[in-house]
């Protein structure tokens, strides 16, 4: 797959800092400030044997799985401490038997796999039912059903090893930015490929290069978000220059990860065409920052003034990136019982950074503020503004966009609308202390007049 040379450049630039990053990292001490300190209130896990709600924001636990230790065995690795712990190991090598269990049930029911592919090709697929091997085995169920693995000759065991060891590099500890987020990230795109028949317009590499970017698009996040690690000055904000580092860091643990030749699913391809793949993913990945949105919104907009075409590989890469851009905030695209669980985390996600903020003597964001935050009245800003214009423009190019995904989203406009008139600040956040004993929130009205629409920050995301 061929770029343009610009494009070329700056992703060849770009795999250099990462490659620069992931040698650099390994000198640096365990992240002080990119730790959840031992006092702050803990997200619920994603782990069936560590239970546990938050006492303070009220996340319901979901339902988890395997207890995982906070930092993953790639994060002792780049941060110095070579090699896992017992737990660590016992925690893949768990998740590894029962993803292999629930693989070995499909195939032997032709009819089950079926369904299951079924499930997942739909936008109202419910993530909270699932248990982490489901996760890890629906994704390598995506991966056989696109071709991936015929083409790229990915052993079932290749497949199986890495994406235990992403779900292992995502911290279980984070209200939003976990392997549940990346997955549901990935289940859309994989449910974009076939609604807009994106294998008509695209190689199957190329459908590959969607989903690992998706898969690995937020991994080692510490649910803290660049304005902070520009603000605390972390290692992270140094290494980058403060620019975009949580995505630099996102590239350098995914190709930290393929760089172990039993995790490395890539292996197959000659080394130019490697390269090129990693060109891109690495773009895409980049792209996910929303401090760049306009940017790359912009850059897309005239590929359409130009007059789009698959076989501009400078155009291709500009699509691709509003695709994972779309997929990483469409939540809003799946029903609302889903999605209002990720509104709450997203929420919390930010309470949490605020207090541990508040805490450091640092200046904090208005839309973090649990006291000043209008939740329903933000997230229909966030639609309004971001979302819709995002899915509008990819509907330029696929007008199948404004079938279902479209409705969905209007259908997510009127409900934060209908919120939204009656909400005052609290509104949400009194409703996660409502929340029933697992997982989803309740909306609460409050009898409060109209309030307008704030400005959305593009600092707002994900
Ligand atoms: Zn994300």
């Amino acid at each position: 797959m061929g770029t343009a040379s610009s494009i070329q450049h700056t992703s060849k630039q770009a795999l250099f800092n990462v490659s620069k990053a992931v040698k650099k990292i390994a000198g640096f001490s365990e992240g002080r400030r990119n730790r959840l300190p031992r006092n702050q209130p803990r997200p619920p896990r994603d782990e069936d044997s560590c239970g546990g709600n938050d006492e303070k924001y009220k996340i319901g636990n979901e339902d988890g799985v395997v207890c995982r230790t906070q930092h993953s065995h790639i994060r002792n690795a780049t941060m110095g401490k070579v090699g896992q712990t017992m737990s660590k190991k016992a925690s893949a090598q768990k998740l590894e038997d029962a993803v292999t269990e629930f693989i070995e049930k499909l195939g032997n029911d032709e009819k089950l796999e079926q369904a299951k592919l079924q499930l997942i090709r739909s936008p109202s697929f419910d993530v909270w039912k699932c248990k982490r091997e489901e996760l890890v085995s629906y994704i390598m169920l995506m991966f056989g059903d696109l071709g991936i693995t015929n083409e790229l000759d990915i052993s079932y065991n290749k497949l199986k090893k890495w994406l235990v060891a992403v779900e292992q590099n995502y911290i279980t500890d984070v209200y939003f930015h976990n392997f549940r987020h990346a997955f549901c990230v990935t289940q859309m795109m994989y449910f974009m490929i076939h609604e807009l028949k994106l294998m008509k317009y695209m190689t199957t590499l190329q459908l590959t290069i969607l989903l690992v970017a998706c898969i690995c698009h937020d991994l080692d996040h510490p649910g803290l978000n660049n304005l902070y690690q520009e603000k605390a000055h972390t290692e992270l904000s140094v290494l980058y220059h403060n620019c975009s580092p949580l995505e630099h860091h996102h590239c350098a643990v995914a190709f930290q990860l393929l760089s172990a030749n039993d995790l490395n699913i890539f292996g197959n391809l000659e080394q130019t065409q490697f390269d090129e793949v990693s060109h891109i993913v690495i773009q895409l990945i980049l792209a996910t920052d929303m401090s760049i949105h306009d940017q790359i919104l912009d850059d897309f907009h005239q590929k359409l003034e130009e007059g789009f075409s698959f076989d501009k590989p400078e155009h291709l890469l500009a699509l691709q990136k509003i695709l994972i851009k779309c997929c990483d905030i469409s939540n809003e695209v799946r029903p609302l019982e889903t999605s209002k669980v990720w509104v709450d985390r997203l929420f919390a996600e930010f309470f949490s950074q605020a207090d541990r903020e508040r805490r450091e003597g640092l200046p904090v964001e208005v839309f973090m503020q649990q006291t000043k935050v209008k939740k329903a009245n933000d997230q229909l800003a966030f639609i309004r503004k971001i979302i819709l214009p995002l899915f509008e423009r990819l509907g330029r190019v696929f007008p199948d966009v404004n079938g279902r995904i479209l409705r969905s989203l209007h259908e997510s406009e009127l409900f934060y609308e209908r919120l939204s008139h009656d909400e005052i600040g609290q509104l949400l956040t009194d409703d996660v202390t409502q929340q029933n004993n697992k997982k989803h929130v309740t909306f609460r009205k409050l009898e409060i007049p109209k309030v307008v629409v704030s400005d959305c920050s593009s600092e707002r995301a994900i």
